[in-house]
């Protein structure tokens, strides 16, 4: 690799972000990557130094086995250690660092009139009034507690309550049905649920206890239900609706299981002695977002995960003390747990916490955040930028986006289009976009460019962080070396890498380490440029084959979103006589904008011009609203079997709307 000098067009990082950034030019990050692979040892023991430790380690920085065909695979980090998470991010920065009055997050209701600041000092004596209510209910380490919260500051005290008690926390993000918390609750086998009243998202009120209690009926159906004990946030009856006590009424209620939080915590002390861990002891499961078929109970450790998550966070978004930042993915999801929760705080940020959604009460509502409180780094989804970008620029306009300095992206591939809308009229042109690749598995960012000092390509992730060894195979397990397509594998662990899939060694093995021995398989597909970029061009489970051409969704998806009157599009295959496989894509258009054949022909030739004959599509379906996943991701395997007319759909607990799907089937003999 060399600094780039590319005949693509180029966005170099601006002068006054690089001037005091910690990573301020290519070759800085070029000099620092070659450290951490020549001498990982070395490099994370540094990292490993800012934190605290009650013991030292007394084995390696990362001890693993990646090859299958040697034995089991496992990944150890800091063997001997012991440390505590929850000290790491609170404790030490009000007793060492002297941040107890610094904001930790500012929290913003889903109406504007509800917001609170809260304090590293505040929450530290909240964390551990939560974790002493946990101990009495009798929770202890290695417990597994299951959280149901929306967007509130209590589920932030919850989940540092479990690390700091050693209990492992499972997060079910609250948009989920009954059946999928119970699902996850059985699976974790959880001895605790923590949830809510309810909760407003948008105009719609939730009912979350009611929807928490038809769970744990469900899972004690078959068996007694593993859940012995219920903490309830009054958060609709106080928050929303200004709290009384009689609200709680309607609310359903067992006496003998369910506790209201604020009654628990009312005289709950607020010192609370960390439970001193193993390095490797388990902090959370967590699992993934459901795409591609049944999640997966990912499980992550203790001091790897801190070190990794803290460390992306610092250089990824170039974190300086006194900027605001602001992800707004959900605490249900890994971006959440990492880049809301535990780097931030790792890093003593202050970030805003956001329980609503992006167009409530009005479609500026980010904006009028990002102004509110002078956000400095913005991240978000492919998926809301699309859907912003539908009202145009006017809604922005009436706000000060004049803080923001860095702009993230993860998710999904963010098609060029809609990156270069976030660079120019959210970014004002001003700010570097990370598009960070990663996933649940990773624990961390993967792939990501640094802002001060990569030089970025609209839709490219760009290249890997520290420590992280990306290659690129073939379906023969060959490496390919330069400009090359295929399968993206790792070929050694950083710290922040998943450890197993909870219960089921062999489902880990399987799904990411049998394909190809001695790698980490992702299941994405990609491509280096000629300039050594990576592209993320889809799922590997979603590619396409045309007349024995293969060819990613990502790059026909891109080529339609490039028409004016696209706002997203989303490509499959489906069967044909000829060609073997044929393309068939739904686009959903931009809210004015008609579906008629004129339309059709022009995508066609478009993605024929930009792509070549071979990616012309066969089929084009107007599509109102595309199948995603809770977590914002299109689900293609279902528009796949929707495009083959196939009605058995598998397990749809992950999609967020079932609607969108009957009308997608009905609309589809008028695909053209
Ligand atoms: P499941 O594994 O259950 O099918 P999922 O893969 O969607 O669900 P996550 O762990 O939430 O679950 O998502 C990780 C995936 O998201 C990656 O494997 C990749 O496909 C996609 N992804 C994340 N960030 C990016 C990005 N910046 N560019 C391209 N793809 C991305
Ligand atoms: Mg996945």
């Amino acid at each position: 690799m060399v600094v780039p000098e590319s005949k693509d067009k180029l966005f170099h990082p601006p002068d006054d972000l690089q001037r005091d950034a910690h990573v301020p030019d290519f070759n800085s990050y070029l000099e620092i990557y070659r450290k951490s692979l020549e001498d990982p040892e070395a490099f994370w023991k540094e990292v490993a130094d800012e934190f605290y430790w009650k013991k030292p380690a007394t084995g390696p920085m990362l001890q693993y086995n990646f090859d299958i065909t040697k034995g089991n695979i496992y990944i150890k980090c800091m063997e001997g250690a012991k440390t505590n998470m929850c000290y790491n991010v609170l404790d030490r920065h009000v007793k060492d660092r002297n941040l107890g009055e610094k904001v930790a997050f500012h929290w913003e209701g889903n109406s504007p009139e509800h917001h609170l600041t809260i304090t590293y000092q505040q929450l530290l004596s909240r964390v551990c009034r939560c974790a002493n209510v946990l101990k009495k209910m009798g929770v202890k380490k290695g417990d597994r507690v299951s959280i149901y919260l929306p967007m509130i500051p209590e589920l932030i005290y919850t989940m540092l309550a479990c690390a700091r008690i050693g209990a492992v926390h499972s997060i079910v993000f609250a948009g989920f049905s009954s059946e999928s918390l119970c699902e996850r609750i059985m699976d974790a086998q959880s001895s605790v649920l923590v949830t809510a009243d309810g909760v407003y998202r948008g105009e719609k009120l939730i009912n979350l206890k009611q929807i928490s209690d038809d769970a744990l009926e469900k899972c004690g159906e078959k068996a007694p239900c593993s859940v012995t004990k219920c903490l309830v946030v009054n958060h609709h009856a106080v928050r929303t609706k200004g709290g009384t006590s009689c609200n709680k009424l309607q609310t359903p209620w067992d006496m003998k299981r369910d506790m209201w939080w604020d009654e628990a915590m009312a005289d709950s002390p607020e010192e609370c002695e960390p439970e001193w861990l193993d390095a490797e002891d388990p902090l959370f499961i967590l699992y993934t977002s459901g795409s591609t078929g049944k999640p997966k109970g990912v499980l992550h450790t203790t001091a790897g995960y801190l070190l990794y998550t803290s460390l992306t966070f610092k250089y990824v978004f170039d974190h300086h003390h006194d900027d605001v930042y602001w992800c707004t993915a959900d605490v249900g999801w890994i971006t959440g747990h990492s880049y809301i929760t535990y780097g931030p705080l790792a890093n003593g940020a202050t970030s805003v916490l956001f329980e609503g959604v992006p167009v409530y009460p009005h479609i500026g509502r980010f904006w009028e955040i990002i102004e509110k409180y002078r956000v400095t780094k913005f991240y978000t989804a492919p998926t809301a930028i699309r859907m912003l970008m539908k009202y145009g620029q006017e809604p922005l306009q009436k706000f000060d986006l004049s803080t923001l300095r860095i702009l993230g992206t993860v998710g999904e591939p963010i098609n060029p289009e809609a990156w270069q809308w976030y660079h120019e009229v959210v970014g004002q042109g001003r700010c570097p976009v990370v598009d960070t690749f990663w996933q649940t598995e990773t624990g961390g960012h993967v792939l990501t460019p640094l802002p001060a000092a990569t030089p970025l390509k609209p839709g490219s992730a760009t290249f890997p962080f520290f420590g992280v060894e990306p290659t690129i195979l073939n379906e023969h397990g060959e490496e390919l070396e330069g400009e090359a397509e295929g399968y993206l594998v790792f070929r050694r662990p950083w710290p922040g890498i998943m450890r197993t899939v909870y219960k089921s060694q062999e489902r880990f093995e399987s799904t990411y380490f049998r394909k190809f021995p001695g790698f980490y398989v992702t299941g994405d597909g990609c491509r280096r440029d000629k300039d050594g970029y990576y592209w993320i061009t889809g799922r590997i489970d979603d590619m396409l084959n045309v007349s024995g051409h293969l060819m990613s969704t990502a790059e026909v998806e891109a080529a339609l979103a490039q028409h004016p009157a696209v706002s997203e599009a989303a490509v499959v295959s489906r069967p044909h006589k000829v060609k073997g496989e044929c393309l068939h894509c739904f686009v959903t258009l931009k809210d004015t904008k008609e579906f008629n054949q004129k339309l059709v022909e022009e995508l066609k030739k478009q993605v024929r011009d930009r792509i070549g004959p071979i990616a012309t599509p066969d089929f084009i379906q107007n599509a109102p609203a595309l199948p995603k996943t809770r977590s914002g991701k299109i689900m293609r395997r279902v528009l796949r079997q929707i495009a083959r007319n196939e009605t058995d759909l598998g397990d749809l607990s992950t999609l967020a709307d079932p609607k969108v799907v009957e009308v997608l089937f009905s609309q589809r003999s008028e695909a053209a």
